[in-house]
């Protein structure tokens, strides 16, 4: 048995992989596949340039096709004209023993009515940038109202190309019980974004030189006086009504007397640390995992088994000892697709470790004022 078929695909497809001369199937096309051909679930994939994304979603995709139903069963986003056609003519390729299957290329600058009567002859793949798309919809020359499948592929560029807003109104003219299927190589805000508003708990993979930070996760500082610290951290807070997050101390007792502060002032703060009881600490989980508690003030070891979705923010209330340490601080948001952010409070001192840091996970660090306002209490 060869590697695509062990993924699970047939033999048409098999087939024609043989003819393109592919071997051995890549790293994305071996985590992708057997759950896009096995599941029915929304995916992000994240891989770098030139992985074999194309296959990873056209191989799956030409499999759950019905082929001898004419209607449009998939629509795939690209952003550009170049990658629209090169996407079409793969998935012609892939599809080549596949008897009924038609691929059409949807892109600006050519012919709209010769698109359009290409799709009413019946294509089942719709391969289109986000411009000319939303044109024919309006036009009301394509019907997307009942897709199985939508691909939005390259999602980083075409977000930077300025598609958001084609994007989403593109989306919200298919159906909701469809299969969102999201590849990029990185992912910005914007992306996360539309992961988090249309797509229904993705699944995550990620492949290549993942570097130690999170490309969900943005990373800012905050550089205060050292009295102000606390301060600092309430107009944060403040800032964020629904805020979410685990506040890092470097020791027990500050972790303590944050915590108690937080309280005072009338937040919803708790400690998490080792001088508290198992009991103690299993309910303060327990009530933040509720969201009872909106700020969880902790030190690194009490927080080593925190595994808590939706996290909005980790705020380093105080930098780690040890640098490394920040990446699993960091890693507590930004999960499962979703944005979040990294904030650092520090004085002016230690501008040099974010440095340091910023090496480390291969991101830039971003500075920002503290928010100015009124303080709640
Ligand atoms: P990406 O979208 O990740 O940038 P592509 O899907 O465009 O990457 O693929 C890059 C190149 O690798 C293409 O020329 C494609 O034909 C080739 N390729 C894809 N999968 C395989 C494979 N399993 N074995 C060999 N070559 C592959
Ligand atoms: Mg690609």
């Amino acid at each position: 048995m060869n590697k695509f078929e062990q993924l699970g695909l047939n033999e048409s497809l098999q087939l024609a992989i043989k003819d393109l001369g592919f071997e051995n199937p890549s790293e994305v096309q071996e985590k992708a596949i057997p759950i896009l051909l096995e599941k029915d679930t929304d995916i992000v994939a994240l891989a770098q340039t030139g992985t074999g994304k194309t296959a990873a979603f056209g191989f799956p995709l030409i499999q759950k096709i019905d082929a001898e139903n004419r209607n449009t069963q998939a629509l795939v986003l690209s952003p550009t004209r170049e990658l629209c056609l090169q996407i079409t003519n793969e998935i012609k390729q892939y599809s080549k023993y596949v008897k009924g299957l038609h691929t059409v290329a949807v892109y600006g600058g050519a012919n709209i009515n010769e698109q359009a009567k290409e799709i009413k002859r019946g294509a089942q793949i719709i391969v289109a940038t986000p411009g000319r798309m939303q044109d024919m919809i309006n036009r009301g020359m394509v019907n997307i109202k009942n897709i199985d499948f939508c691909v939005l592929d390259e999602a980083d560029e075409m977000l930077n190309m300025g598609f958001y807003e084609d994007i989403t109104a593109i989306l919200s003219d298919t159906p909701e019980n469809k299969s969102t299927w999201l590849f990029s190589a990185t992912m910005p805000q914007e992306v996360a974004r539309i992961a988090r508003e249309f797509m229904r708990k993705p699944l995550e993979i990620t492949v290549g030189h993942k570097n130690s930070g999170n490309v969900n996760v943005s990373h800012e500082f905050y550089v205060v006086n050292g009295r102000d610290r606390y301060s600092a951290l309430k107009r944060l807070a403040d800032a964020n009504p629904d805020i979410f997050s685990v506040v890092f101390c470097r020791t027990k007792r500050d972790t303590q007397a944050i915590a108690d502060k937080l309280i005072e002032d009338g937040y919803n703060a708790a400690a998490l640390h080792g001088d508290l009881s198992q009991t103690q600490r299993d309910s303060v989980m327990k009530s933040f995992r509720q969201r009872q508690i909106q700020m969880l003030v902790a030190t690194d070891v009490a927080a080593r088994g925190i595994d808590v979705d939706d996290i909005t923010h980790v705020i380093n209330y105080q930098l780690p000892d040890e640098i490394e340490t920040y990446t699993h601080r960091s890693g507590r948001t930004g999960r499962a697709g979703k944005s979040g952010t990294s904030l650092v409070i520090i004085t002016k001192s230690e501008i040099r470790k974010i440095h340091q840091i910023e090496k480390i996970i291969q991101t830039k660090f971003e500075e920002k004022p503290i928010p100015s306002g009124i303080e709640i209490c």
